[in-house]
């Protein structure tokens, strides 16, 4: 588990700026979660934490490292995206061992890890498969697990649902914050979806075209929005 402290992080592609000077801290083993309409800022933020895009200025360090020049192989943190990006050749069992395998480690370390992962998300019975062999929560697990074999410090989740019908986002939703509970592995997870924020998040930051119009618990926003955009985000249903 890490640290991640976001402190004055701009960026501008070109001459267009897509985030002002924004900054989070998110402390050890908590789940932050980014919410906000389309286009401002969330995957941008969460890649430059990941090392996938630079930073125009400001810093990000992660645990007591500032990472702005790392490249994401070197940051400890491992992504989940939308769209899965499993290896369509590959087995269960040898997406989630690929990157270990890549990384060159001990094929013994690897078969464990591996093993964990699927005892921890039930991917036991699959893991022979192809992804095409298996239904949409079965590949978002699969993703999560090639992410849990790494063992990050950080958990990065881009709208991981957002290709999930409505009833199996309910129930990623309570897996995802399972896996949470049991792994307490800092967590910044980005959504425009209020519910998903509302019910998953330790601490919510509320983003409006590159800027942070407020951060807080789930509670303390509902309770106390600071303006009408933030009330109407997450008091509106989706
Ligand atoms: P969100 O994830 O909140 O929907 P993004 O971070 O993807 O928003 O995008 C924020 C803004 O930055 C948008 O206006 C988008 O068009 C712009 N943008 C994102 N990536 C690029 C890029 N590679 N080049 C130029 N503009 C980009
Ligand atoms: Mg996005």
């Amino acid at each position: 588990m890490a640290q991640v402290a976001i402190s004055k992080v701009a960026k501008a592609f070109g001459t267009v700026k897509v985030l002002h000077e924004v900054s989070v801290d998110i402390a050890d083993g908590q789940f932050v979660v980014l919410v906000g309409p389309s286009g401002c800022g969330k995957s941008t933020l969460l890649r430059m934490v990941a090392g996938l895009e630079t930073v125009s200025s400001g810093t990000i360090a992660i645990g007591d490292r500032v990472v702005n020049h790392l490249p994401p192989a070197k940051r400890d943190i491992a992504m989940v995206f939308q769209n899965y990006a499993l290896y369509p050749h590959k087995t269960v069992e040898q997406n989630m061992a690929f990157a270990l395998k890549l990384r060159k480690t001990d094929p013994a370390v690897v078969a464990e890890r591996v093993k964990r992962a699927a005892d921890i998300l039930d991917l036991n019975p699959y893991l022979k498969r192809y992804p095409r062999q298996l239904s949409g929560g079965q590949r978002q697990r699969v993703a999560m697990g090639r992410a849990i074999v790494r063992n990050p410090q950080v958990f990065l989740f881009d709208e991981p649902l957002s290709n999930l019908d409505a009833k199996l986002r309910v129930q990623m939703r309570t897996e995802i914050k399972e896996l949470h509970q049991r792994l307490k592995t800092t967590t910044i997870y980005v959504t425009h979806d209020q519910i998903e924020a509302m019910t998953m998040a330790d601490k919510i930051v509320v983003m409006r075209d590159g800027r942070i119009e407020q951060v807080g618990a789930p509670l303390e926003l509902f309770d106390r929005p600071v303006n009408l955009f933030v009330a109407g985000f997450i008091g509106s249903p989706s």
